[in-house]
This record gives structure tokens, C-alpha cells and sequence, in this order.
């Protein structure tokens, strides 16, 4: 299934897309299941997924056109945004790190979620941005200290993640937070695609580009540290919650390295793929 969560910002309703006689469609959920309420933790810990399943298998049921309809974040805002630094090795090498002997763990402030094409605003006195493509992991279900080969059974699902940061903040903090957390700097979706549709999360292609430019391409069997280990490590520390994401590191050729720089600037479109996860699309404006 993909979920989607379409209507004006911070007002966002549940959807499923889907296909109907050749049209992409909207199932409303909470049109056909008031209780749903959003795609939040509460939903993913009440076997929400299955509920969706049966609603989907429903003769009446309310749906909406795709056309004109604003699609924001796939899921409401979690409980953290967890994100591994410098997991592709050719991504650590351009920057001048050695491939990390162990995940470099940070956050992402929940505050930062973003629409996948809504617009991505730099901050005033903001210093260079860019962005970085990534697969996302969202948890569906409470893990704490959960070995290996039992991981993959707590992820509900993926999406596409846009990394995107300051350069400049996050060089000049000990901590790379204010630099990855401003509003906006973390578009998520366009829709969150079960894990059953994923058959291998390390076999996805992921680009990025800039007024039509290819920056990033990639693949996510370059990760370092892959899905299962990543759980595992993260979980020996701290509980991951239904609805929790992890970024999972970015491939090579960020703007910010190019020869010469290719940074964010107003009016400029950013696009992001990653295989079976859709697109985002995103033009960059100055914050007011
Ligand atoms: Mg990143």
C-alpha cells in the first residue's frame, strides 16, 4: 500500500493511493473509519495497516481525485528523526572522512517535516544549503534491544528522506543539529510505501537533481551499515516507537562538493527519486 496524508498543511487527512480503471485515486480514510484519526504512533501500534487492508477491500468508499490535491508528509510528526551520517562510503570520502567504523548517529528536529513538494525556505542569514536523497525507515512497531534477524519485522514501511543542510551551521556547532533542523529542511514522501511492496531496501536507486541537473545517483546497496544492523544498534540504546524514522545516509555528489558549488538558491527546483518510492518535487525560497 502507499499512504498518503493529502488537504492543507498541519490539516492533513489519511489516504491510501491507489489505482482504479488506469486513475490514480485518494481512498479518504477517515471518511469510511472515524477513529483513524491520522498516522501517528497510536495508529501503527493498533494494527492500523491491516485496518487499512480491509478498508481497501470495501465496496463503498470515499476517494478523491489526484488532480490539484496537496499531498504533505506520509505520516503525522513522529516522536524522533533519527539519521545515520556518512554511510556510503564514496559519500564519506568526499568528505574527506574515512568510512565510520561504527554509525554516526544524529537528529533531525521534528519541526523541520516538510511536504514532498512543498516549498524548502532558507532561513535568513542562512549560510551554503544543499540537499542529500535518502531512503527512509519508518518503525511500525516498538523495538527495544532487538537483535538482528528479528529487525526488518519492525519497519512498517519507506519513503523518500531529503537531508537537506546548512553547511555552514552544521560546521560551525560541535553538533550538527541546527544545521540539519531548521523549518523545512526534512521533505518526507510523496507517500510512505508498505514494506511488502519493498522486497529488498538494499537494491533501490536513489537520485537527486537541480534545475534538471543530476547531482546524486546512487544505490542503497552501498549502504554501510545496513536496515537490520541499524535497528539493532540504534535499539540497544533507546526504544524506537511506532512512527519513528531513520534516514539512512546519502550516496556521493552532494551539491556542496561540486567544482564549483551547486547550492540551494531561490527559485531553484529541486527533484528527488528513490526506485518504488515515488518523487519529490521542490522549489527553494527565502523564509519570511
Ligand atoms: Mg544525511
Amino acid at each position: 500500500m502507499k499512504l498518503v496524508r493529502f488537504g492543507k498543511a498541519n490539516e492533513e487527512r489519511p489516504g491510501i493511493l491507489f489505482e482504479e480503471a488506469g486513475h490514480a485515486k485518494i481512498l479518504d480514510v477517515r471518511a469510511a473509519a472515524f477513529d483513524i484519526e491520522d498516522y501517528n504512533e497510536h495508529f501503527f501500534s493498533h494494527h492500523g495497516l491491516g485496518r487499512l487492508e480491509a478498508l481497501l477491500k470495501e465496496s463503498r468508499r470515499k476517494t478523491v481525485p489526484t488532480d490539484g490535491v496537496r499531498l504533505g508528509p506520509p505520516i503525522a510528526r513522529p516522536g524522533k528523526i533519527i539519521c545515520l551520517g556518512k554511510n556510503y562510503a564514496d559519500h564519506a570520502k568526499e568528505c574527506n572522512s574515512k568510512p565510520p567504523e561504527s554509525p554516526i548517529l544524529f537528529a533531525k528536529a521534528t519541526t523541520a517535516i516538510n511536504g514532498p513538494c512543498d516549498r524548502i525556505l532558507l532561513p535568513p542569514r542562512h549560510g551554503i544549503v544543499d540537499g542529500e536523497v535518502e531512503l527512509a525507515v519508518v518503525i511500525g512497531s516498538r523495538a527495544l534491544r532487538v537483535p538482528e534477524k528479528d529487525a526488518m519485522a519492525h519497519v512498517a514501511g519507506y519513503m523518500i528522506f531529503n537531508d537537506v543542510t546548512d553547511r555552514d551551521a552544521q560546521r560551525a556547532g560541535q553538533q550538527w543539529f541546527r544545521g540539519k533542523g531548521a523549518d523545512t529542511f526534512c521533505p518526507l514522501g510523496p507517500w510512505l510505501v508498505t514494506a511488502d511492496e519493498i522486497p529488498d531496501p538494499h537494491a533501490l536507486r536513489l537520485k537527486f537533481l537541480q534545475n534538471g541537473k543530476v547531482l546524486q545517483d546512487g544505490t542503497t546497496k552501498d549502504m554501510i551499515f545496513k536496515i537490520p544492523y541499524i535497528i539493532a544498534f540504534i535499539s540497544a540504546s533507546m526504544t524506537l516507537l511506532p512512527g519513528d524514522i531513520i534516514a539512512t545516509g546519502t550516496p556521493a555528489g552532494i551539491g556542496s562538493v561540486h567544482t564549483p558549488p551547486v547550492v540551494f538558491k531561490p527559485g531553484d527546483k529541486i527533484e528527488l527519486e528513490v526506485e518504488g518510492l515515488g518523487r519529490q518535487a521542490n522549489e527553494i525560497a527565502a523564509a519570511v
